[in-house]
């Protein structure tokens, strides 16, 4: 390859991301990852991530969402593979809650096809779920989740088709911006290119130290249970579920594939960490944390703990990603979107990044998540 116009630093859900849509754009792209594709020690591993629409946390996402769902779709198109699985979502918990009238704030202004139920209609629903009866659920028809794991791989499969280059077990040392263009220095030499994308993930603060950038990088852990029923835990009966209780904010996804019944607490223990050396073993408080609701709420898939692993969240200060070009160097964007729920944004984030990286603007609303706004605080 000549000399590359992007140059993507970190090949997890967003860097396969915007490398696919660069190649297939007809840039000329090279990817770089310090480790191999869809390693376990960043934030992208694992079998299937949540999509959901209205989300909890911000109702602005819903537009971005929307986005994601096509891009989605076109990937599996492309890639001739079903990766975004409807199962539909519910989210359950104290109508005062935090998540329960969150969802609901994000689905009515936007439209979104939700249906409100009681402790007991969700019984005869899905019978698995026995909650308490002051508990309301909302369900979102078109919930689900990604195949993460696959569509990492079609990403990957996709760009190289275009005619990306990748580079895996390479690592970039430094990234210096130069007057027209930017000079990597990597673990095996330089690379120049016309301009980059930063999707370091949980090492983007470690690669842009001047940024002082405001992130917490923490551990988190999923685990899979062996229900007593694999049956009616499976996906077309058993919703990819939201739990809010007493024991924090869950969250779960039907039977899987042999796996067992996936289930997280978000945050896990907010235990912040070094992304180059953090326990990778499961302790028992990790399992009794996530295994918490599980013998209240959903009794049935209260069996063995049949596997776990850990990985991490990159959180910003207002847990809202970043994108945005790096201040005085428009050739640098940082894509980072974290903050415990990016993957189902991924493609729109690629999407973003790849306008911002080649002409400098993009149609979607990312005033959100300017780099501007944590130097205003
Ligand atoms: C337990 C858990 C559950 C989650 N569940 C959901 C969910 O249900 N739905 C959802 O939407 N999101 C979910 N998320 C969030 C989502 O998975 C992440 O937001 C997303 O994977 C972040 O991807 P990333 O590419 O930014 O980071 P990463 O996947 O960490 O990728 C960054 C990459 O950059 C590479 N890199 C870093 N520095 C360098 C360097 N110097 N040189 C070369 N390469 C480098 C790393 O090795 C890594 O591969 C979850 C996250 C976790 C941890």
């Amino acid at each position: 390859m000549s000399q590359p116009q992007i140059a993507v630093i970190g090949l997890g859900a967003t860097g396969s991301a915007v490398l696919c849509q660069l190649a297939r754009r007809g840039v000329r792209a090279i990817g770089i990852e310090q480790f191999h594709i869809g390693h376990d020690r960043g934030s992208s591993h694992g079998p299937t991530r949540i999509f959901r629409l209205a989300h909890y946390e911000n109702p602005a996402y819903v537009p971005l969402l929307r986005r994601a769902r096509e891009l989605w779709r076109e990937l599996e198109t492309l890639c001739g593979q079903r990766l975004l699985v409807t199962t539909a979502i519910a989210e359950l918990g104290p109508p005062g809650g935090e998540l329960v009238p969150g969802t609901l704030a994000a689905a009515a202004p936007h439209d979104l096809p939700h249906e409100v139920l009681d402790a007991k209609a969700l019984g005869r629903r899905y019978p698995a779920f026995k909650i308490p009866e002051s508990y309301i659920a909302v369900i979102q028809p078109d919930g689900g989740y990604i195949e993460a794991a696959a569509a990492l791989d079609a990403r990957i499969r996709a760009a190289t088709d275009a005619g990306a280059v990748i580079r895996t077990g390479e690592k970039v040392l430094a990234i210096e911006p130069q007057r027209n263009g930017v000079r990597l220095t990597t673990d095996r030499g330089q690379i120049e290119a016309d301009g980059a994308v930063v999707a370091a993930g949980p090492w983007l603060a470690r690669i842009l130290p001047d940024l002082h950038l405001p992130l917490r990088v923490t551990r988190q852990v999923v685990g899979w249970f062996e229900p007593n029923d694999a049956g009616q835990f499976a996906a077309d009966r058993f919703p990819v579920f939201l739990l809010e209780s007493r024991h924090g904010i869950h969250y779960g996804l039907p039977y899987y594939d042999r796996m067992g019944l996936k289930i997280a607490k978000h945050h896990h223990f907010n235990e912040v960490v070094d992304p180059d050396g953090y326990d990778m073993a499961i302790s028992a408080a990790d399992e009794a944390a996530i295994r918490a609701p599980l013998a209240e709420y959903l009794p049935g898939a209260n069996g063995r703990l049949l596997a776990a692993q850990p990985c991490l969240y990159t959180m910003t200060s207002d847990e809202t990603f970043i994108i945005d070009r790096l201040p005085g160097y428009p050739q640098v964007v940082i894509a980072s979107p974290c903050s415990g729920h990016g993957f189902k944004f991924s493609p729109v984030v690629g999407e973003i990044a790849a306008d911002l990286v080649s002409t400098g603007q993009t149609r979607h609303d990312v005033a959100p998540f300017r780099l501007g706004r944590f130097s205003q605080r």
